[in-house]
């Protein structure tokens, strides 16, 4: 069996990857990744890259305490704000400029929740604009340039193809290496400090999306995250937590992909509604990473799910506003435009079209008297400025009533899965008695900080601050004898 020998061994190259691998080799460490797929990047690289700043540390604690609902001890939470406090810094420091993300309004979309989400919460005001790395593309590829470039700078070796199947422990040492499969061949890597799990979530692992989520999803991102962290920390006994959170918006299923594409208006003209035609949300009261919440209903009589897939209904304004789908993110960007008249679409069938609302409820089958109800019952909040079933902003309130009209399932689409290892403030993995399994560290969304109510800029700020802390500590393990 071929055999590598480092300080500190890091599973899965991401941006938790990265920082880590940075972070360890700045501390002195001789390091090495292993990537399971033919290049690294990750989810990092296909998000939007954003992430947090804040005004008040403090009482951004107190906010992110208040969203975590005690499912998180404060210190990790403290530990969290403080270093990730620190990562416009870091990535200057990388040659990185940062800028502040516009606001949704800026860019063109219809208003939602104010500032942060839940806006209610303590110390929801503390939190500042979210930034993002300048550069030519989009902030997700900028933020993994800059990374990859300070990986590379340091000459950190990476082995591609390499996915770890196994985490080595041996007593009294604790974590001793990883095995990894290349090929045909078993790949022996010793690590003579610790190990960093950084290999993201599950969200290409149906079977976990059941059992942990309770329904199935499509997913936005890498298909590379797969769940395996969760197993290979698991077989080491250690503690999982937040294993039902996620973050999952609304997305289209195209026959020709086995991913989602993410939905996003840019004209408020729109209702979401059921198999039965009906509403059931504020449609632009939700922030995007909870919109799959309100479609998980089941009814309990019969186990239907009658809002998986829902609908998308809008009319031709809206169509002319921009593009009802995003290819600006996610793995879809690397191969998929979607044109910002959304006639493509169109033609190709993955929108409907009718000059009629009735043609257009026959088209994907819903009942067109609902149907027509329901938007004659928008109709009136419309005009009277008051949507008494939903709550639903007046600014929000646009007619939908050009016709010709238009159609598209929604489907729930993971972001990303938040599960996986619990860890401790320094990084460590936990075992079911709160112990930290020794030598074993982790970063990034496997095993995240953040409950079922992510507010959203938290995983790629987590992804950072909790690479750094992992590397910084594996490297100054004593060594092996
Ligand atoms: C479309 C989209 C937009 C997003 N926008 C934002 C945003 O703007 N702000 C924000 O905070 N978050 C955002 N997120 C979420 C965020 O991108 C991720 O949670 C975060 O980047 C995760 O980083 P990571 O390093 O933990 O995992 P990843 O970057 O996913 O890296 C994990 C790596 O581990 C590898 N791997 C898996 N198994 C193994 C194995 N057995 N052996 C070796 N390698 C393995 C994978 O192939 C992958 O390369 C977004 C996600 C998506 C999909």
């Amino acid at each position: 069996m071929p055999k590598h020998e480092a300080d500190v061994v890091i599973v899965g190259y991401g941006g938790a990857g990265a920082a880590a691998a940075i972070a360890a080799a700045d501390a002195g460490a001789k390091v090495i990744i292993l990537e399971k797929h033919p290049e690294g990047g990750g989810n990092t690289k296909y998000s939007g890259g954003s992430i947090r700043t804040y005004l008040d540390q403090e009482k951004a604690a107190d906010f992110f305490d208040a969203v975590c609902e005690g499912t998180t001890e404060r210190d990790v939470i403290e530990t969290f704000v403080k270093e990730s406090a620190r990562n416009p810094d870091w990535l200057a420091g990388l040659g990185a400029e940062t800028s502040t993300r516009p606001a949704l309004e800026d860019e063109g979309f219809p208003p939602r929740l104010p500032g942060a989400a839940f806006p209610h919460l303590p110390g929801s005001d503390a939190v500042g604009p979210r930034v993002r790395v300048k550069g030519e593309g989009k902030g997700g590829r900028n933020l993994w340039a800059v990374l990859s470039r300070g990986v590379e700078a340091r000459r950190i070796p990476v082995l591609y193809s390499a996915p770890v199947t196994q985490v080595l422990f041996e007593k009294p040492s604790g974590v001793t290496g990883v095995i990894a499969a290349m090929g045909d061949k078993e790949v022996r890597v010793r690590a003579r400090r610790g190990v960093v799990l950084s290999c993201g979530g599950y969200e290409y692992a149906p079977a976990m999306h059941l059992n942990y989520l309770g329904q199935n999803f499509f997913s936005l991102g890498h298909p590379g995250n797969t769940g395996d962290g969760v197993r290979l920390a698991a077989e080491l006994g250690a503690d999982l937590w937040h294993m039902n959170a996620v973050a999952a918006t609304f997305g289209y299923k195209v026959p020709d992909f086995g991913f989602a594409i993410r939905h996003r208006m840019r004209h408020a003209g729109f209702l979401y509604v059921d198999q039965d035609g009906k509403r059931f949300m504020d449609e632009t009261g939700v922030d995007g990473h909870a919109m799959w919440a309100p479609s998980s209903y089941i009814d309990m009589k019969t186990l239907r799910r009658p809002r998986i897939p829902s609908y998308v209904i809008f009319d031709e304004n809206a169509r002319g506003c921009g593009a009802v789908g995003r290819t600006d993110s996610g793995i879809v960007s690397d191969i998929y435009q979607w044109s910002s008249d959304n006639l493509v679409e169109i033609r190709k069938g993955w929108i409907k079209s009718a000059e009629r609302l009735a043609e257009l409820a026959r088209q994907i089958d819903i009942p067109a008297d609902t149907l027509q109800a329901t938007m004659l019952q928008y109709q009136n909040a419309c005009e009277q400025q008051n949507d008494a079933e939903f709550g639903r902003s007046p600014a929000t309130l646009c007619p939908i009533a050009t016709p010709p009209f238009y159609a598209i399932a929604i489907w729930p689409s993971i972001i990303n899965t938040q599960g996986g290892p619990k860890r401790n403030a320094r990084a460590q993995v936990l075992d079911v008695r709160g112990r930290p399994i020794k030598r074993l560290y982790s970063a990034g969304e496997l095993g995240s900080l953040w409950n079922r109510n992510y507010p959203g800029g938290g995983n790629v700020s987590e992804a950072l601050a909790f690479g750094r802390i992992a590397g910084r500590n594996a490297a100054l393990e004593p060594p092996i004898a």
